[in-house]
């Protein structure tokens, strides 16, 4: 109970006295400097072309990284996967065209080092925020790390598995707020802005917003990522696709490409009006 303490149990990812920010780049990105990073791409990887329109439209957006699942931690195991291995290639594809970077799941340690050899950035989901395995996998490989919160974890609980994941030679991890469960079911989750501001106090290290999971509606993701922004994340990872009703997941949170940029544009005047960029 009650705010972290700095420096006992986590003390590579508490802020210690006088710590600065860290800025974790990946590629051309800097998460945690002025700009709030875009980070936009479908839920699932499905096929080259959808990969490489969402690229040039979240580009154009202002989005300045790709996201996509090639394995996808569904609730029921007859629902889509994901494609896997094709899955990494579309997206290595998207980058070589585009020139983002991206930002992928992955669920099982064995994958780690496939994984790492064609993403920039390794995202750990929720469902696997305490499997410790795989944390300290993730964190032997160098790669810079998206650690989303765990749906029933809490803040001392997520910085525990942040502290796994530095304590094995990872450096560069990106904490990222996607809604927890709680009594309310009126969206998918509860989005925990107040995560944010305790994160953003309590560690070095950037925080990030998924509004996607957090709401799990379309009509309002934009909504909670233009609070996040106000809240000071350093960035938002938000699902979009070229035409959601195809989505193979999360069609009913996906936003189309109009949608997208009205997101960036809306979230674009609550950076600048809190002195930041998007
Ligand atoms: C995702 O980002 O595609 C995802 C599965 O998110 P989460 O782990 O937050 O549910
Ligand atoms: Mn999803």
């Amino acid at each position: 109970m009650g705010a972290p303490q700095p420096g006992k149990a986590t003390p590579l990812a508490c802020r210690q006295p006088g710590q600065e920010n860290t800025i974790v780049s990946v590629g051309d990105v800097r998460f945690g400097d002025n700009k709030v990073v875009l980070i936009g791409g479908p839920c699932s990887v499905e096929d080259h072309d959808q990969m490489i329109n969402t690229a040039s439209y979240v580009a154009a957006a202002g989005g300045s990284m790709l996201r996509g699942g090639a394995w996808k931690p569904r609730t029921n195991p007859y629902d889509f996967q994901g494609l896997g291995p094709e899955g990494l290639e579309l997206l290595a594809e998207a980058r070589r065209v585009s020139g983002l970077p991206v930002v992928t799941e992955v669920l099982d340690p064995r994958d780690v080092e496939l994984v790492a050899e064609s993403a920039d950035m390794l995202q750990i989901g929720s469902r696997s925020v305490q499997n410790f395995p795989l944390l300290r996998e993730v964190g032997a490989s160098g790669k810079p790390v998206l650690l989303k919160r765990g749906m029933m974890t809490t803040v001392n609980e997520w910085l525990s598995s942040a502290e796994y994941v530095l304590a094995s030679g990872g450096a560069d991890l990106v904490f990222c707020e996607r809604g927890i469960r709680t009594f309310e079911t009126a969206l998918r989750n509860t989005l925990d802005i107040g995560s944010v501001a305790v994160l953003k106090d309590t560690t070095h290290l950037p925080v990030i917003v998924d509004p996607s999971h957090a709401s799990g509606d379309v009509r309002y993701v934009a909504a909670l990522a233009r609070a996040a922004v106000a809240a000071g994340a350093d960035g938002l990872l938000v699902e979009t696709h070229y035409s959601p009703g195809q989505a193979r997941s999360d069609a009913a949170q996906s936003l189309d490409p109009a949608q997208f940029a009205g997101l960036a544009e809306s979230c674009r005047a609550v950076a600048l009006a809190v002195g930041r960029d998007l």
